[in-house]
């Protein structure tokens, strides 16, 4: 986030005079107290400065990046996460690839009649599958797919960090989001690589803090 140069000055007041009031601050700039509103509640909820009810404004210490990183910490699965693609696990692998390529992901998770996780497939597994000599529409995907329990899930609540985290140190592409039920894991969404891109673009261009 830019700060304008007077909110770049009310921090240095703050810093060298807090605690502070906000009639203060004014007098300091030569301006009123309403005209300063707007900049106090933007540094307040930006967290460059705390305000104290009867004492006045303080300096929080912390700096710009130091913002932004708590800020990143606290970005859970359920504001990012999209939409699962699944299939059945009696698809083939015909049937797999052509979703692959008709609905444009690069990690298909396999299902079982109520909806719930039994396995995953990405691009290579099914590249592996078809440079075999087998016919591809006569080979159940649950045959190739990585299976339970050895998949990586996580839910709803979770910390997108810890997700990309994982995405890192498991060598995946991406991770289906699931909701614990009586039958099972149900599949309610995905996070991939590209999730994390596309947050850390919107990072720069929808000035986050
Ligand atoms: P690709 O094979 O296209 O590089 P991945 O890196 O995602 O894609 O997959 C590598 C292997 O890990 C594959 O065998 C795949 O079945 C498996 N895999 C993919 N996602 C998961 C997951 N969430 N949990 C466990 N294994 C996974």
């Amino acid at each position: 986030m830019e700060l304008s140069n007077r909110q770049e000055k009310i921090i240095e007041i703050v810093k060298n005079n807090g605690p502070i009031t906000g009639e203060h601050i004014a007098e300091q700039l030569n301006l009123t107290r309403a005209t300063l509103r707007p900049d106090l509640a933007i540094l307040t909820m930006a967290g460059f400065l705390d305000a104290r009810p009867r004492v006045g404004y303080f300096y929080t210490g912390k700096t710009g990046s130091e913002l932004l990183t708590e800020k990143i910490k606290k970005f859970k699965v359920h504001e990012y996460h999209s939409i699962p693609i699944v299939v059945q696990e009696s698809a083939s692998v015909y049937d797999a690839i052509s979703t692959m390529f008709l609905e444009d992901v690069g990690t298909l998770f396999i299902v079982d009649e109520h909806s719930c996780l039994i396995g995953v497939v990405s691009r290579k597994d099914l590249l592996r599958a078809a440079i075999g000599k087998q016919d591809l529409s006569a080979l159940p995907v649950h045959i190739i797919m990585t299976r339970m329990p050895n998949i990586t899930v996580c839910r709803k609540e979770d910390l997108l960090i810890d997700v990309a985290k994982n995405l890192i140190n498991k060598q995946i592409d991406g991770v289906p989001v699931v909701k614990d039920t009586p039958k099972g894991l149900e599949v309610v969404g995905r996070v991939t690589k590209t999730t994390i891109t596309n947050v850390f673009v919107e990072l720069i261009t929808d000035n986050h803090i």
